[in-house]
């Protein structure tokens, strides 16, 4: 029987804490979930957004705080105590096994085991009603991320649940799937099913739930009507201070000058892991910014490696500066010639951890400075400039630091990834490659940095920008591409696609933008 929303509570949590040794993750937190209510968890990173649920499943034991469901107390011991008492989950990093069948992933993970046929019908029952398209005898390796996710969804769905908890579903989807699954959620939702959904996409809030608790440094600061509010509310409450818009050019003119290209570039993936890159196009001129859209693991790691010079190219006309074949160069001759490359993982790819900062510049500025007779001078001289460029670098780039010349594992993710950004920016390059620069970074930090990607493209740099984050793609980029299983679509200008057409390519859907209606 459908109930009214919001009429009854479903789950009622009251001053839930649990800590990581001295580390506090939950503090005194309160959550009210109605019956039938999606009921967003907002926050930054590190936050406790998935502390908080996996108490709930029973994966983590808090320290204090007590749990009612439909106003009973309840002790969540174990995942199966959960699902006794009706919570089911759907974890942010997908727990099936790749070797198994959709349906034999689903048969151990059942506390009720049932016949092998009874389930196959089962699942192809829950999957027409609930539109979740999987095959059940299918190899889960050979599936998509998007249809993983459905398995895992069918998976709670078969224990009936009164609340499903999600982390960061869509952070792994396609726009398409996205809509799909908000489709699932919402259905679920109007039969009386509770969703607690975590999320740090303020559009998202906006558009699936009812209420919203923000968390911040481990405490619930505000718990909001989702119909009744604005993205720019959410950000600042999330981050407790305001937000300024990014400022951009709307009047810019490219020059005609192309920076960096690719040519025909392959590279055979040498490991079981690795994506092969296949005959990669791309052209980025001066004045421009090329976004480079797609699912995580789809050869983002591996064309970093290459256009960084990490990997040199075996031919090495397949990547040319200002027309001259660079293919062969390594990372510090392309530093030289104005190429800076600024990583995805900023601990040991980027920094060094237990550097200081200094010193990490150091190591930078050694490279850059390495050709020279008289070493041990050479040496003390960029110790001492390193320390003052590392100086310049925290100040201009409004780097929080904890004391004066910190550990780099002493700044948090977003000023560390100011710190990197900054140095590289010093070296005043011509052409800069960001991969997911504002990756687990607050929306300040965030901010930031989009507008130092914008200020490069502002004074004729060229940038290359590979993310997975597609909002940040469109505001940011002048023309995108997509990468899909190592092989990239056709450029296209930002203002003759959508998201949509990105989304399919993302997906594979495509084969090449050629077959978008806009590029024929
Ligand atoms: P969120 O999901 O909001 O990003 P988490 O709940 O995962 O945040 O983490 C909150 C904080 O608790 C983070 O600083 C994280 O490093 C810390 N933390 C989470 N799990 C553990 C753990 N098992 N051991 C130690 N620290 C942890
Ligand atoms: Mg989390």
């Amino acid at each position: 029987m459908e109930k009214e929303k919001g009429s009854e509570l479903l789950l009622k949590a009251t001053k839930i804490n649990k800590s990581f040794g001295d580390f506090s993750a939950n503090k005194d937190i309160d959550i009210d979930v109605a019956k039938g209510e999606i009921h967003a968890l907002l926050g930054e990173n590190g936050a406790g957004k998935s502390t908080l649920v996996k108490i709930f499943y029973g994966v983590l034991k808090p320290d204090t705080g007590s749990i009612e469901i439909n106003n009973k107390e309840v002790s969540i011991s174990s995942p199966n105590s959960a699902r006794k008492n009706g919570i089911g989950m759907v974890f942010q990093h997908f727990s099936l096994f790749p070797a198994l069948t959709v349906a034999e992933n689903i048969l151990i993970a059942l506390d009720e085991k049932i016949k092998f046929k009874d389930l196959i019908s089962e699942i192809s029952k829950l999957s027409k009603e609930w539109e979740l398209f999987v095959d059940p005898l299918k190899r889960v390796s050979e599936l998509s991320v998007g249809e993983q996710q459905r398995v895992e969804i069918i998976r709670c769905l078969m224990q009936n649940p009164k609340l499903l908890i999600m982390d960061e579903p869509t952070s792994v989807l396609t726009p398409q799937e996205i809509s799909n699954l908000f489709k699932i959620l919402k259905r679920l939702a109007s039969s009386g099913c509770s969703i607690l959904y975590i999320s740090h996409k303020l559009e998202e809030i906006i558009e699936i739930a009812d209420q919203v608790t923000i968390l911040k440094s481990g405490k619930s600061i505000a718990t909001i009507d989702a119909k009744k509010t604005t993205t720019k509310f959410l950000a600042e409450t999330m981050v407790g201070k305001e937000i300024t818009a990014l400022k951009k050019v709307n009047t810019k003119t490219f020059s005609k000058d192309i920076a960096l290209e690719l040519k025909n570039l392959n590279k055979p993936n040498e490991t079981n892991f690795g994506i092969s890159l296949k005959n990669i196009n791309l052209q980025v001129n001066y004045g421009e910014i090329l976004g480079i859209a797609g699912i995580a693991g789809n050869g983002q790691v591996e064309l970093m490696e290459v256009l960084s010079g990490e990997t040199i190219t075996d031919n090495e006309n397949e990547i040319l500066l200002e027309s001259i074949p660079i293919g062969s160069k390594d990372i510090t001759e392309r530093r030289q010639l104005g190429i800076e490359t600024i990583p995805e993982e900023r601990t040991l790819h980027a920094t060094v951890p237990n550097l200081t900062i200094s010193e990490n510049t150091f190591l930078t500025y050694f490279s850059k400075y390495n050709k020279t007779d008289n070493i041990i001078s050479n040496l003390l001289n960029n110790h001492q400039n390193s320390l003052i460029e590392s100086e310049r670098i925290l100040k201009d780039n409004d780097v929080r630091c904890p004391e004066v010349n910190p550990l780099a594992n002493q700044l948090s993710g977003g000023n560390l990834q100011k710190f990197i950004l900054g140095r590289s920016l010093a070296n005043n390059p011509k052409v800069a490659i960001f991969s997911q620069p504002t990756w687990g970074v607050d929306i300040g930090a965030a901010t930031s940095i989009r507008q130092k990607l914008l200020n490069l493209s502002q004074s004729e740099k060229a940038v290359i920008l590979i993310s997975q984050d597609l909002e940040e793609i469109f505001e940011l980029s002048d023309q995108i591409c997509v990468i899909n299983g190592g092989t990239l679509s056709k450029i296209m200008p930002v203002d003759k696609v959508t998201a949509a057409d990105v989304g399919l390519l993302m997906g594979g859907k495509l084969d090449t933008a050629s077959e978008l209606e806009i590029i024929k």
